[in-house]
């Protein structure tokens, strides 16, 4: 435990992260339990740092559920564990031409990285080789999108491998703290996962890493999985709000608030401010209407849909981004992009599993 800091106010800390102090442990909860009283001066403060480093530019990134589903590993947030009997879809690796025209989809949205994702614990040599295939093709296409491989737990001179393919990034989240690790998985070791973002670093490739909230970590737990990311140097930190989907042993968890989601981005944002921070799954249930608030500290979300389940429709995303005052990173005007999608799932606090999209004969949401 330690105790909470006293600084006259959030822009003082906004001012002191500005001219490059590091947040520390007792301010970080501070932020996070701070009132709702004191919500907009948070946020206030963490847009400063928000816009100091990205000015008013939202990152769009689009995921590509490569294979779904059918995991050995046990992870209790997730739909596609071992024993999950979430309804999600099922499918074995896209192929390559299909990987490619749902990725192009997102693109035309806006996208400036794919998130080419596939589930279980780690990729063997020659999933390695598919997905350098796939890239390459992307990148054929579309040479300037960022490509962000998530295969899983790497192993050695696979990074290498995929860096040489033209991948630009690793996704391997923490998830939580290390003490707290276990509690969520028995399958493999928080060291393993810091390890594989270590390898993702340090042969090339930009590390993205990030947490899942409303698992029932307390304020230390989430402080100390934001200040490993900070020293393991993540370049990209994804905040996933759990999705407690039926069938998981986390099915009915519900234990976040708007406004602690909020306290919770703000957090990230003033431990890491220059680093870019994803609003990232689960936003949509768990920030509800404060989603356009959120911009202001995020600069970064997913467009659409996740791996298993709905997102709101990828045009709402854009014109969130739209009427809030931002711009796509990449992207001249966010009315030019894309046609407005009236069969998409309207925002709301249900999950809804994935019916589109990868693995589907149906248009994906973008
Ligand atoms: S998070 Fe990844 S490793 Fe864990 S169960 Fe889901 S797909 Fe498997």
């Amino acid at each position: 435990m330690f105790n909470k800091t006293v600084f006259n106010n959030f822009s003082e800390l906004a001012n002191r992260q500005l001219t490059g102090a590091e947040l520390t442990r007792a301010e970080a909860l501070s932020i996070l339990e701070s009132t709702d009283e004191e919500l907009l001066d948070v946020v206030s403060a963490a847009a400063r740092l928000r816009r100091a480093h990205f000015a008013n530019t939202v990152k769009v990134n689009y995921l590509v559920n490569l294979k779904s589903g059918l995991c050995p590993e046990d992870c209790t947030y997730c739909s596609q564990r071992l024993g999950s009997a979430a309804q999600i879809l099922k499918y074995t690796w896209l192929k390559p031409a299909d990987a490619v025209a749902q990725a192009a989809t997102g693109i035309r949205a806006g996208a400036s990285r794919v998130c080419l994702v596939a589930s279980g614990k780690g990729p063997t040599d020659r999933d390695v080789d598919r997905v350098a295939g796939m890239v390459s093709e992307l990148k054929g296409e579309h040479p300037d999108v960022e490509v962000c491989a998530c295969l899983g737990i790497l192993k050695e001179n696979q990074a290498e491998r995929l860096k040489v393919s033209g991948v630009d990034a690793y996704n391997h989240n923490l998830n939580t703290s290390e003490s707290m690790y276990a509690d969520i998985c028995s399958t493999h070791t928080f060291t393993q996962r810091v390890e594989t973002v270590e390898r993702a670093k340090g042969a090339g490739l930009s590390p993205c890493s990030g947490v899942i909230v409303g698992m029932g970590e307390s304020n230390e737990d989430l402080i100390d999985a934001v200040f490993t990311l900070r020293a393991l140097g993540s370049e990209s930190i994804p905040v996933n709000f759990l999705m407690p989907f039926d069938g998981t042993p986390l099915e009915g968890t519900w234990l976040l608030t708007p406004s602690q989601c909020m306290r919770i981005l703000a957090m990230v944002r003033f431990a890491c401010p220059s680093t870019e921070l994803r609003m990232a799954g689960g936003r949509e249930m768990h920030l509800r209407t404060l989603q356009p608030l959120a911009l202001h500290v995020a600069n970064s979300l997913f467009l659409g849909d996740y791996l298993t389940s709905e997102g709101q429709a990828g045009q709402a995303d854009l014109d969130m981004i739209a009427d809030n005052g931002f711009t796509v990173l990449g992207q001249k005007a966010c009315a030019d992009l894309g046609e407005k999608d009236d069969d998409a799932t309207p925002s709301g606090s249900h999950l809804t599993i994935r019916r589109r999209g990868a693995g589907t004969e149906i248009s994906p949401n973008a």
